[in-house]
């Protein structure tokens, strides 16, 4: 029967494949089988020296394992892209180390738990539709978010800005997304604002309606950074591309939970420390 991971209980064996390494350089895979103490098979090879020829991974104290465990994790797994918002998987379980024996598989699924992460990167034509998680990733703790939110000058000349219908679109996906994830406990927004003369006034209104995205359960993170990230034509995949330079103006305070300005935090926070 497939458990949550997608593995099959057939492929749970008490022996491990991949924690009795070989340490000799010869060849041949590290094998399982197993002479009784004493007993000579035909390399001469005894088996308490072939026990010594053997590192156990378990004689390790927990925190190494730990890290062995991180490497194993698949760095980046992408899935598919929905409504054109990019979804990610950070640090995802892979299969095949699951197969190495039950106390591996536990391990490893432990940290997988405790480190794998969903990432959204919001692009020019994603409009809030509600996403779907995959279900690879039911389980995952984490989620990272990066969104525009998209102002041009000439909306300000109406007195309109953009600001804010798209922070309140921001926050109905969002909050949709949150509430499939049950055993969320981390969502960190970054925010992307392309820098214009008026960016002020979109900022001013992004504090205003800030409760959109600070009232989210979970949230341990809110950066709100000026970006060039809008890069039109010049990038045929989408004109908006996240990884330009960026400074960070504002951030979620741990004092108060409120978005504010980056100084005024960190006058905040030192005011606190005094
Ligand atoms: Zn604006």
């Amino acid at each position: 029967m497939d458990d949550k991971y997608g593995a099959s209980a057939d492929h749970q064996t008490s022996t491990s494949l991949v924690t009795r390494v070989r340490l000799t350089e010869d060849s041949g895979p590290a094998t399982t089988t197993r002479t009784k103490v004493g007993e000579d098979d035909v390399t001469g090879v005894t088996c308490e020296e072939e026990e010594e020829a053997f590192f156990d991974l378990f004689s390790l104290p927990r925190e190494l394992r730990d890290e062995i465990y991180d490497h194993s994790l698949e760095f980046k797994r992408k899935f598919a892209s929905q409504h054109s918002a990019r979804l990610r998987g950070r640090r995802v379980a892979e299969l095949s180390p699951q197969l190495a024996g039950q106390q591996f598989r536990k391990e490893y699924l432990e940290r997988a738990e405790r480190e794998s992460c969903l990432v959204i990167v919001d692009r020019d034509h994603f409009h809030g539709e509600l996403l779907t998680l995959p279900q690879t990733m039911k389980f995952t703790r984490k989620l990272e978010l990066h969104v525009a939110l998209a102002c041009d000058e000439p909306d300000h000349a109406l007195g309109r800005c953009r600001v804010i219908p798209e922070l309140r679109m921001h926050r109905k996906w969002i909050a949709n997304l949150s509430e499939q994830m049950k055993y969320l406990d981390s969502v960190k927004i970054n925010v992307y604002m392309d820098p214009h003369n008026l960016v002020n006034d979109c900022e001013q209104n992004l504090l205003n309606e800030q409760h959109r995205f600070s009232n989210l359960a979970d949230l341990t993170s809110v950066e709100i950074f000026q970006s060039g990230y809008f890069v039109g034509d010049k990038n045929p995949g989408t004109p908006w591309n996240f990884s330009k330079p960026r400074r960070l103006v504002m951030k979620l305070s741990p004092l108060n939970g409120n978005v504010q300005r980056v100084c005024d935090v960190d006058a905040a926070a030192e005011k606190d420390a005094t």
